[in-house]
């Protein structure tokens, strides 16, 4: 893995929590996306080379909107930016991690990714990105 690329946060009501992390970071979001598939909307902010993703659910059952159910609002994932996805898939099943999927799909900020299972990652949810080509 080359370096944590951004933080993922739930929250509940994306507007409010962008007027919030604004005053927080001292900076705007630089853009909002809406994921349809995954049913999520995200907004990004940048500081000090890396991002904080926000997410919204935009459906009673997207992943968020059970997350959220389950665990409430706060810190969702860690996501790290690697060069060939497909291939840091092979090497971390080798060694042992389970991920949630065999392929990596579109997510958010034109990026390819994966999430590991929480279950080998000390109860983290943790993703891999990649920039799309
Ligand atoms: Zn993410």
């Amino acid at each position: 893995m080359e370096r944590l690329e951004h933080i993922g946060i739930a929250v509940k009501n994306l507007d409010e929590s962008n007027k919030l992390f604004a005053k927080l970071l001292g900076r705007s979001h630089y853009k909002i996306e809406e994921v349809e598939s995954e049913g999520v909307r995200t907004s990004f902010f940048e500081i000090g080379g890396v991002k904080i993703e926000l997410l919204e659910a935009t459906k009673a059952d997207s992943p968020i909107a059970k997350f959220i159910e389950k665990k409430g609002e706060g810190l969702h994932h860690l996501a790290f930016a690697v060069t060939d996805i497909k291939e840091s898939m092979k090497e971390k099943t080798a060694q042992d991690f389970s991920l949630l999927a065999t392929e990596p799909k579109d997510g958010a900020d034109n990026k390819q990714i994966v999430f590991f299972h929480p279950k080998t990652t000390n109860a983290v949810l943790v993703e891999l990105c990649q920039d799309k080509k």
